[in-house]
C-alpha cells in the first residue's frame, strides 16, 4: 500500500512522519536506510555519486536538481533519479520535502525564483509519480487525497483558469454547481441523480468526471497547498529564528540552484557575431553616443522618454541580458538577477543618476516617473522593484536606432561605429568585444 505522503507530504500522515525525526541536526548525517533504498531501486544510476543522496539534506537538494535537470537537460537520464519514483522512499522523501520547504522559506523572499522552483518541482513530481503508479493504487490515493482536501474547501472553477487557458482542460470538461467544481461521487449523485432516468447516475459520474481531471486538479491543489505552507513558515519566522541546520541547507541550496541555472542558462552564451554576450559589469566607455548623452542628462524635450524608455531598457538589458535579440523566449529580470541585487545596486543607481543630471532633475518635478521606471523593468506600477510584483508589467526591450532617430533625434549623434549596427545594444556588445580584444576592457565578463 502506497503512503498518502508519497504524493501529499503535507497530510496528517506526512506531519506525523516529520515529528518522528529526532533532531534537525541529523539531516546532515549519512542515513544507511535511505542509501539502501536508493541503491536497490530498479535501474538507479549508482556509478555517479552526484545523484545518490546520502543524507536527508542531499535528498532535499536533489528534489530541486531533479526538476532543473528534467526541465532543461535535453539528454536527461531518468535513471539518475529513479529513487524518487520508488514508493519505498515516501517516508524519507516526506522529511526531505519539509526541510526543503523550511530552508527555502527561511532563505528566499516571497515571489523568488527559488520559491517558484520549489512549488513547480513539487507539482511535476506529483504528476510524474501519478503516471508511474499502478492504476489501482493511483485511483485509491487520488480519491483519498482529494476527499481530504475537498472536505476542507470547495473549488471554484476559476481555480483552474490557467489550465483552461493553456488548453490542457476545457470548461466543458467540468461539472459545475453554483460556480464550484463537482468532483465528489456522492455529491454528484445527490445533486444530479434525478436528472438521469435511462442510465445510472454512478455510470454517468464515471463518464463525466474522469481520472485525468481529478489528477490535474489534485496536482494543482497540492501545488497551492505547498505555496501556502511556505507562506505559513515565513509568517512563523517573523517571531522565531530558523534552526542552524535549516539555514545551512538554505545556503547550500542557493549555491546548487545558481550553479545549475548557470549551466543551463542561455543568458550566458547566446553567441553571435561578437562572441558570447555574457552578463557583466556595465562598461560606460562602450555606451553608444545616444546612451552616453542620456546619462549626462537631457535638458530639452524628450527628457522623460529618454530616461524611462530608452535608458531603463538599455541599461537593464546591457547589464543582465545583452543577447535578448537572439533569444526566442521571453525573460524576466529575476531569471538572471534572482534576488535583484544587481538591479537595486547597479542598474537603478545609474538610471537615477541620469535622471538627476537632467535639467530640471526628473524626479524633482515628476517623482511618479520612478513608478514608470519600475514598470518598464517588469515589476508593475510601484515605487521600486519587488519580486512579489514581477510580471505585472513586461520588461521593456531596448528601442532600435530607427525609433530613437524618430522619437529622440536630439540624442542620436552617430559616429563611425553606428554604421554597423541598428540598435544601441548591438553597439554596446560590439564595442565591449573590440575593447576586450584590444585589451582595453579587462573586466568584461563578471
Ligand atoms: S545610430 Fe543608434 S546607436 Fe548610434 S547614436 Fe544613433 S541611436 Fe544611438
Amino acid at each position: 500500500m502506497v503512503l498518502v505522503s508519497y504524493l501529499n507530504p503535507l497530510s496528517e500522515e506526512g506531519q506525523n512522519i516529520v515529528r518522528g525525526l529526532s533532531s534537525l541536526d541529523d539531516i546532515f548525517n549519512p542515513n544507511d536506510d535511505l542509501m539502501d533504498i536508493v541503491i536497490h531501486t530498479n535501474r538507479q544510476t549508482i556509478s555517479n555519486q552526484e545523484y545518490v543522496p546520502v543524507t536527508f539534506a542531499d535528498l532535499a537538494i536533489n528534489r530541486i536538481k531533479w526538476y532543473i535537470d528534467r526541465k532543461n537537460n535535453k539528454d536527461f537520464n531518468p535513471n539518475n533519479y529513479a529513487y524518487f519514483f520508488n514508493e519505498r522512499i515516501a517516508e524519507y522523501d516526506t522529511i526531505a520535502f519539509h526541510i526543503l520547504a523550511q530552508a527555502i522559506a527561511s532563505q528566499f523572499k516571497a515571489g523568488s525564483r527559488e520559491i517558484k522552483l520549489f512549488v513547480s518541482s513539487y507539482g511535476l513530481m506529483v504528476e510524474d509519480r501519478l503516471t508511474k503508479l499502478l492504476e489501482t493504487d493511483k485511483k485509491e490515493l487520488v480519491e483519498e487525497i482529494l476527499n481530504d482536501l475537498l472536505i476542507q474547501d470547495g473549488i471554484e472553477w476559476t481555480f483552474l483558469k490557467e489550465l483552461i487557458g493553456s488548453k490542457k482542460l476545457s470548461l466543458t470538461d467540468l461539472v459545475l454547481q453554483n460556480g464550484e467544481i463537482v468532483l465528489d461521487r456522492e455529491e454528484f449523485i445527490y445533486s444530479f441523480g434525478d436528472e438521469f432516468s435511462d442510465r445510472s447516475p454512478e455510470r454517468i459520474y464515471d463518464i463525466l468526471i474522469g481520472d485525468n481531471l481529478k489528477e490535474m486538479i489534485l496536482s494543482k491543489l497540492l501545488m497551492q497547498k505547498s505555496e501556502e505552507y511556505i507562506k505559513h513558515i515565513q509568517d512563523m519566522l517573523r517571531t522565531i529564528e530558523p534552526h542552524p541546520a535549516i539555514v545551512r541547507l538554505g545556503e547550500m541550496l542557493g549555491e546548487s540552484i545558481t550553479e545549475l541555472m548557470t549551466k543551463y542558462s542561455s543568458f550566458y552564451a547566446t553567441g553571435g557575431a561578437y562572441g558570447h554576450m555574457e552578463i557583466g559589469k556595465l562598461v560606460r566607455e562602450a555606451f553608444p553616443p545616444c546612451i552616453a548623452n542620456t546619462v549626462e542628462g537631457v535638458s530639452s524635450g524628450g527628457r522623460n522618454d529618454a530616461i524611462v524608455l530608452l535608458l531603463t531598457s538599455f541599461v537593464s538589458y546591457a547589464r543582465l541580458y545583452p543577447g535578448i535579440f537572439g533569444a526566442d523566449a521571453t525573460v524576466k529580470v529575476s531569471d538572471i538577477d534572482s534576488n535583484l541585487n544587481i538591479t537595486m545596486n547597479e542598474i537603478l543607481p545609474l538610471i537615477y543618476e541620469a535622471a538627476d543630471n537632467c535639467t530640471p532633475p526628473l524626479f524633482e518635478d515628476q517623482p511618479q516617473e520612478k513608478i514608470n521606471i519600475t514598470s518598464k523593468l517588469g515589476f508593475g506600477m510601484h515605487e521600486t522593484p519587488d519580486l512579489e510584483h514581477e510580471g505585472e508589467t513586461k520588461w521593456y526591450t531596448p528601442m532600435s536606432c530607427e525609433k530613437i532617430k524618430m522619437h529622440l533625434p536630439q540624442l542620436c549623434k552617430e559616429n563611425k561605429d553606428c554604421s554597423k549596427i541598428n540598435n544601441p545594444l548591438s553597439y554596446y556588445s560590439r564595442m565591449k568585444w573590440i575593447m576586450a580584444k584590444t585589451g582595453k576592457n579587462k573586466d568584461s565578463s563578471n
